[in-house]
């Protein structure tokens, strides 16, 4: 693997502009505001993650009337500023044994509607519509799911070069024995190749073989692979704060004719759906591409899951390549290809890349070999 050059760090001017679109989005949406729990939406927002989510309210506030509010826990205040550093940020701390709902309901709109990000503890909802009962909230998701979906330069940088160190895992982990060794150590080993490759953070290591690849999101186990097994290997994680995830499947020496088959029909819906993408093209598009080679050879109904989702600061987010989503593709866009066949008491097969919408097409982030690898 070439070694890459680390991102740039995200500036105050990144997180100005990010949390002015998503006020904008929010009114233009007809809402008074919005209001952000820790989580994957105050990351992209502020920069900021608590070192641990704790029952103290920590919420960044956005609202025409004050500039963007970030209320913490007053013994956290000084980890804050370490990496807000100021900006156009505003922090307001509130001490134990005083009520931060109380605090938040002089901020707000008395009767407001709010989109509050899906990461909100219940509890801190619930307070604050005891505290503010005029209140309405709905879910930033729901309301506003493409705030996080067109990635500036930075981001892509970010995206493709953990792109680029989950293809080194791969084209690592192939060269290695499978026959005789148990999928949870082959999970192992596909973890401690990502982190050595640079990620700061693995959400997954798929290793489905045999029947259990028939599974799409199997927990490696301690199931024995076998010569003639087929392999599913779906992995990913962070790396500088952005997703990847890639999926492929090999064979355990000589595949069988039906492995063979159904192989080069994921892959060629894998191609089908990565050549339709372009700008203006609808969500559900990519997905109907996919499934209608799948469903023209005979496997629709083996085709259990969408064809993809988006990725990011989260490894699965919006937008979701899913019959009924017609939100047209921007350039900018980034989000998984993977189409998949599975076949219970068998085996499955998937194929999964990250791809990226430019001005006139659609471009892979991931790039290793889509044909059917024999390993040993
Ligand atoms: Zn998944
Ligand atoms: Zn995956
Ligand atoms: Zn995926």
């Amino acid at each position: 693997m070439t070694a890459h050059a680390p991102p740039k760090p995200f500036t105050a001017g990144d997180y100005t502009t990010r949390m002015a679109r998503a006020l904008g989005q929010a009114l233009h949406g007809g809402l008074d505001g919005m209001i952000v729990a820790p989580g994957p939406d105050l990351v992209w927002l502020t920069g900021y993650e608590p070192t641990a989510v704790t029952e103290r309210l920590t919420l960044l506030i956005l609202t025409p009337r004050l500039r963007p509010t970030l209320l913490v826990p007053t013994l956290e205040r000084p980890d804050v500023e370490a990496v807000t550093g100021g900006g156009g940020l505003g922090i307001v701390d509130w001490a134990d044994g005083t009520d931060p709902y109380h605090l938040v309901s002089e901020l707000l709109k008395p009767d407001g509607q709010f989109a509050v990000s899906d990461s909100a503890w219940s509890v801190h909802l619930l307070g604050l519509q005891a505290a503010m009962p005029q209140t309405r909230y709905v879910a930033l998701s729901r309301r506003l799911p493409m705030l996080r979906a067109v990635k500036d330069a930075n981001e892509l940088y970010r995206l493709s070069i953990a792109a680029v160190a989950a293809d080194a895992t791969y084209d690592e982990i192939v060269g290695w024995r499978f026959a005789g060794r148990r999928e949870h150590e082959i999970a192992t080993d596909l973890a401690r190749l990502l982190r050595e490759f640079g990620h700061e953070q693995v959400d997954f290591t798929v290793v489905g073989s045999g029947p259990n690849g028939a599974d799409p999101h199997h927990e490696a186990g301690y199931r024995m692979i076998q010569p003639g097994d087929a392999v599913v290997l779906d992995f990913g994680g962070l790396m500088f704060g952005y997703g990847s995830d890639t999926t492929r499947t090999v064979s355990v020496g000589e595949p069988s004719l039906d492995l063979v088959r159904v192989h080069d029909i994921v892959r060629t819906a894998q191609q089908a759906a990565f050549e339709a993408v372009r700008p203006g093209v609808p969500c559900e598009e990519i997905d109907r591409v996919a499934r209608a080679v799948i469903t023209d050879a005979g496997y629709g109904e083996r085709f259990i899951h969408r064809t993809g989702h988006g990725i990011g600061v989260t490894t699965h987010e919006p937008p979701y390549l899913v019959h009924g989503e017609d939100q047209p593709l921007e350039a900018g866009m980034c989000f998984s290809i993977e189409p998949g066949i599975y076949l219970p008491g068998r085996f499955g097969v998937r194929i999964e890349d990250i791809v990226t919408v430019t001005g006139s097409g659609g471009e892979r982030l991931n790039n290793t070999a889509r044909d059917l690898r024999v390993v040993g």
